[in-house]
This record gives C-alpha cells, structure tokens and sequence, in this order.
C-alpha cells in the first residue's frame, strides 16, 4: 500500500475538521474521504522516497531496497545540513502540486503540503526536538512579482501543527540571483555565493530549513553553510519534493 494512503487514514479523523471537503489540487468534490486533505487519486500518484537513496541528500537510486549508500555528491563534498526529509519524488501528482504552489497562485496548497510535512518530522522528532524552521527565502524583487513566498507558507503550516516557532525574516537575500534552471550543481552553487545573510545570529538551535523543492540542493547547501556559521547548532533540510535527475 502506498504509504501516503496509510499515512492518510491513520491521521484523516483527528484532523478532519480541518480541511474542506474538496480536493486543493484537483479540486474534486466529495473525492476527498473523511474531509481529509488531498484526495486518494491524489495522494496515489505522489511518490514516496524509498530505500534505496542517499542517508543525507534523499537522492533516490535504482536497485534492491535496503542498499542505502552515500550519494557521489555527499561523498565528495558533505553538505552542511545532516540530512533531507521529502513527501517524496519531484514527480507525478506532487510535481503538479509543487508548480501549482510555486507559479499558479496556489497558495492554498502551502497549508496541506505543510500539514504532511509535519507529519514526518514529528515521526522523528523523539531522536531530537528542533527549535526552529527557517523558510529559504524570495529576492525582494520576486517576493513582489509572487506575492508569497511558498517556503514561508509550508514552514508556517509546519510550525502550526508542530508548535515549532517560524523565522521568517531571520534568513534574506543580499542579492537577486539569476535563475538556477540548466546550471550544473557546482555552477549553482558559484551562483549563490554570498546571496543570503541572516538579520541575527543564532543561539545553538537546531533548524529545519523549509523548501518546495530540492534538486542538486546548491541553495539547500549554502542556506545552510549561512545559519550554521550563524550559530546553529545542526539544520537539516523539509522539502516537499526531491527532484531525481534520472527518473
Ligand atoms: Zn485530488
Ligand atoms: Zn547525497
């Protein structure tokens, strides 16, 4: 059984009163079993990261599940953040969801996306509690064009159902980057250099960084590299999709 489903009647009567009864990203109506938050057909096509990928960056590969090994990646360069949490494969209906919260205004979507993100941080949160999530922020200029800034509705949905304080303004752009899109990931990375700051430093806490999406995870990395030499203790890394070159 596809896991989201599971995950899905397992936490669909606590949290039934919280969503309408139609689907956010079909917008199917009576689709949605239990006033749940994405309909079955929905949450059907969204793939789920399983074994085998990478312990620290999510990075899925072929082959027998259980064979989890170091990305190339992570081997010759170990991010600064400890590890990625996903929904699941930049693809299918979570690609559809994605695009939707990022350019078509959907920014309904940041509260139920967020809402299962939540879910799988708190399965891990016994190992231990983190003290903040930190979206990964828009260029001025850009936040204006869109209006939101989708990491920002997604850490704000998180924090909600998980009692974690957001900081929002702590992470900001210095400087408006070009977009990342055809860069490979060392020349993603150039092109982030020194592009955030932080408005304060931090007290050793514990971060999540929040994302819609990571695909070589060159932002993910220098956010990172920022809040740890800002005085975080450990970040790790909550994004909705891991985007997989070779699927
Ligand atoms: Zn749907
Ligand atoms: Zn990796």
């Amino acid at each position: 059984m596809n896991p989201w489903l599971a995950l899905k009647d397992e936490v669909s009567g606590l949290l039934d009163f919280l969503f309408p009864p139609v689907c956010p990203l079909c917008g199917v109506a009576g689709a949605v079993a239990g006033g749940d938050s994405f309909c079955r057909g929905c949450l059907a096509g969204f793939s789920p990261l399983a074994s085998p990928c990478c312990p620290i960056c999510a990075l899925p590969f072929e082959g027998p599940a259980g064979s989890d090994h170091h990305c190339g990646g992570c081997l010759s360069e170990p991010p600064p953040f400890i590890r990625v949490t996903a929904l699941g494969i930049y693809q299918g209906t979570l690609a559809e969801a994605v695009r939707d919260l990022k350019y078509r205004e959907g920014f309904h979507l940041g509260r139920p996306l967020g809402r299962l993100l939540a879910a799988l941080l708190a399965g891990r949160r016994g190992e231990r509690p983190f003290g903040l999530l930190v979206p990964v922020p828009l260029h001025g200029e850009r936040l204006k064009e869109r209006t939101y800034n989708q990491a920002q509705l997604l850490a704000e949905a998180i924090g909600r159902h998980l009692a974690v304080p957001v900081a929002s303004e702590l992470l900001r752009r210095t400087r408006s980057t070009p977009p990342q899109q055809g860069l490979s990931a060392s020349e993603r990375l150039r092109n982030l250099k020194g592009a955030f700051a932080l408005r304060k430093g931090l007290d050793g806490e514990r971060v999540v960084l929040v994302d819609d999406v990571l695909t070589t995870g060159a932002t993910a990395r220098e956010c990172s590299r920022v809040l740890l030499k800002g005085g975080a203790a450990e970040v790790e890394v909550a994004v909705v999709a891991r985007a997989a070159r070779h699927l």
